[in-house]
């Protein structure tokens, strides 16, 4: 877990460099001059049951959450309810969006734990979240688990959330390459998530957005199933956030699509 933190860390800060630095060539534009275009699709896969992902955008929020367990869908519903709860208490909160966050991810927690009864030995109900979140004067990025956000900026793809799974863990270590990781037989298992037991530990952070900037927000049964070069080509070729979604979802399909698959795609435009 430390080392696991450790990584993170220095993965964020080379992204917020990053970000930085794209930041200070480009426009002066803060989040309150944007608008967002956006579009969401999700779908059960051709294996699964059931769908237990969940999956919001709208005005202030995007979101991806990846349930599991046999409550996994109840799961990542009340963490979809807690985040577009405290979009709407953000709008009228003095407190700061990152504490705010903090707070939408504790509640998404509680609401997990009560999907578990008491006694119970095994994970009954859990999820990931990755969200994008903004009022008028902040934007942030909350993640958790190993759902995905993707940033592409003039042409280039980056994937700005780290997954907190044991194969990355054991890739920033240089224990595995990240080729081995996508075949691990346990790339599935979770570091962190939202479980309903333990305090979570997810990552927030604010974050600066420019006008011309796409965003993907994806659950791993695309992020999984597609390569990273697939899902860049379709983000990018797409001319709207509609058309995107629904490429990314055929082709994962086209995949075979062995688990439920979900994305979100926004598009940031300067504020008319
Ligand atoms: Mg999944």
């Amino acid at each position: 877990m430390e080392q696991d933190t450790a990584a993170r860390r220095e993965l964020a800060g080379v992204v917020v460099d990053h970000l930085r630095g794209l930041a200070a060539s480009g426009p002066a534009t803060g989040a309150g001059l944007l608008d967002i275009r956006y579009a969401v699709a999700t779908d059960g896969g051709l294996v699964r049951p059931s769908n237990q992902d969940a999956v919001h955008a709208g005005t202030g929020l995007l979101a991806v959450a990846d349930g599991f367990g046999t409550r996994g869908a109840p799961a990542s519903g009340a963490v979809i309810d807690s985040l577009r709860s405290l979009v709407a208490d953000a709008r009228t909160s003095a407190g700061h969006l990152l504490n705010l966050l903090h707070d939408a991810v504790l509640a998404a927690n509680d609401a997990i734990a009560t999907l578990t009864p008491s006694g119970a030995t095994d994970v009954v109900a859990g999820s990931t979240l990755t969200a994008m979140v903004w009022t008028d004067r902040e934007l942030a990025l909350v993640h958790i688990g190993d759902s995905r956000a993707y940033l592409l900026r003039e042409g280039e793809m980056f994937q700005i959330t780290h997954d907190h799974t044991y194969v990355q863990a054991m890739v920033d270590e240089g224990r595995l390459t990240a080729a081995e990781a996508t075949s691990h037989p346990q790339r599935a298992l979770l570091l962190r998530a939202l479980d309903g037991r333990s305090t979570p530990v997810p990552d927030v952070r604010l974050h600066e957005a420019l006008p011309g900037d796409r965003y993907l927000l994806c659950s791993d049964g695309l992020s999984a199933v597609l390569s990273a070069e697939q899902i860049h080509r379709t983000t990018a070729a797409a001319a709207d956030p509609e058309t995107a979604v629904a490429r990314l979802v055929a082709l994962v399909r086209d995949a075979g699509a062995p688990d439920n698959v979900s994305c979100v795609v926004a598009d940031v435009a300067p504020r008319r």
